[in-house]
């Protein structure tokens, strides 16, 4: 039997407690009377195991061993508890770092998670993992077997073992079963030794797609109208984690045509693209955003996309890519669509260059969905929404997350971006021009959704939480 068709039944998963399940690495097979059948680790001591568990639980065990990644896949699915602190397993590596990095990295994935945190404290050292956007506490770990741990992180990643005084980055090619992917490796001196953080990045962009992300019909149609421009400036804002890499790789997927010369600087390379000509950004050697930028020009470009407008001199570049006839791609930290016009002026570019270059101003987030199998309806309450919002339309019934198998017991499953799309018109290049920071009045006329009408509508359909959409309520 393939490994992944494993399934346990729930009146078989009482059996085990959470804590014994986790402890032990076992997972219930099935059990009858006196016997109880259980799965191991490969490579687990059954003797041992076994004469513990019979004093433990008074029934006779039968051992059968698993994959220990498969394991863990299982006790993740199965045994996930809903509150962080209870979820955490104390941890004894000793000589097994090895094993415990793989499973944790092939554990994260398939939890899709984005990132896991090992971080060292002056009594404990523990491993975080985010999911859908939130930290998870997930493994607790004795202070005697971090070094071990990090040694091995830094071999893997090519780094140097001995520094441990300055901050390195590196990068891991992660293979293990099913699993292939690219791990960018960040480590940082803290006051009780390095922490790590590891970005499981995707390899396969194979799955994104412009029409899938989240946009509504009208906002997707004003997004490819700058897309198909053959210059200009299509600009993504939003804060770290609100997918906007993503929006911009499904751009390049669209545009990704062997009539195209398209070139990328990012930090990091996210996803491979087949015929796009992808370079990593490496500060320490001098290759910044703009150096690349700079050379760029001088590829015959049509299409160049930067991970990020963060200095005065990479939005000078940008600009001057746009105004020479290029599509230039990028993303940029600011709170709302609009907020983007005020960033790249404060960043020194002339209001009418900003006004001449930019096609397309966008700001995302992502929201969590509720979990269709478990989410809870109430009647709701207005004074639940920010004192000074209004909204559209008036909602009876709203629902809240609860907790089940499916969902890994947090409420919610997957998420969905939410978009803002401003095409900037001759007439909002003039508002530019005038300086004018508030133009509500403006993207009504033009029935443009904002950030907050979009969150609303996701909300008022019972897809999402007031507390995934309160955040962004104020945004409108
Ligand atoms: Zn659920």
């Amino acid at each position: 039997m393939d490994n992944d068709d494993i399934l346990l039944l729930t009146e078989n998963i009482h059996l085990l407690s959470k804590e014994q399940a986790w402890y032990y690495r076992v997972l219930p097979k099935s059990g009858s009377g006196d016997a109880l059948e259980l799965y191991c680790e490969d490579g687990s001591d059954e003797d041992s195991l076994t004469a513990e568990l019979e004093v433990l639980l008074g029934k006779n065990i039968l051992l059968e061993q698993l994959p220990s990644t498969t394991v863990a896949r299982l006790l993740s699915k199965y045994y996930l508890r809903e509150n962080a602190v209870e979820s955490t397993t104390q941890m004894q590596l000793g000589k097994h770092a090895d094993d415990f990095l793989e499973n944790l990295i092939s554990e994260a994935k398939s939890l899709k998670s984005s990132d896991i945190h090992i971080e060292r404290y002056e009594q404990k050292c523990r491993v975080r993992i985010r999911i859908d956007g939130n930290m998870v506490e997930r493994y607790l770990l004795k202070n005697d077997d971090y070094p071990a741990l990090i040694n091995k992180i830094k071999i893997f990643a090519n780094l140097d073992i001995a520094e441990k005084r300055l901050p390195q980055d590196g990068r891991i090619n992660f293979r293990s079963g099913d699993h292939q992917f690219d791990i960018r490796v960040s480590v940082l001196p803290t006051l009780y030794g390095e922490k790590v953080v590891l970005r499981l990045l995707n390899n396969d962009a194979t799955n994104i797609d412009l029409n899938s992300l989240g946009f509504s019909d009208t906002d997707l149609e004003n997004y490819l109208q700058g897309v198909k421009r053959p210059n200009g400036i299509l600009l993504i804002s939003g804060p770290t984690g609100s997918g906007k890499t993503t929006t911009l790789y499904a751009t390049l997927k669209l545009l990704n045509k062997e009539t195209r010369n398209i070139l990328t600087i990012e930090d990091p390379v996210e996803y491979t693209l087949e015929g796009v000509n992808q370079v990593q950004l490496k500060e320490s050697i001098g290759l910044g955003f703009a150096a690349a930028l700079r050379t760029f020009l001088r590829q015959d470009p049509d299409v160049i996309m930067v991970g990020e407008i963060r200095d005065p001199e990479t939005a000078n570049m940008a600009i001057r890519a746009a105004l020479t006839g290029h599509l230039v791609l990028s993303t940029i930290h600011t709170n709302s669509a609009w907020g983007t016009v005020s960033r790249l002026i404060d960043m020194g570019i002339p209001s009418f260059l900003v006004a001449n270059t930019l096609s397309t101003t966008v700001a995302q987030r992502l929201i969590r969905l509720l979990c269709p199998n478990c989410k809870t309806q109430h009647s709701f309450d207005p004074s639940m929404y920010p004192r000074q919002y209004r909204p559209s339309r008036e909602v009876k019934h709203h629902y809240r997350p609860h907790g089940c198998e499916e969902c890994y017991y947090t409420g919610y499953k997957g998420r969905k971006a939410v978009y803002e799309v401003i095409p900037v018109d001759l007439d909002l290049a003039d508002e530019i021009k005038k300086g004018n920071a508030n133009i509500h009045g403006l993207l009504a006329e033009r029935s443009i959704h904002t950030l907050a009408e979009n969150a609303f509508d996701i909300f008022s359909e019972g897809l999402t939480s007031i507390d995934e959409i309160y955040p962004l309520l104020f945004n409108y």
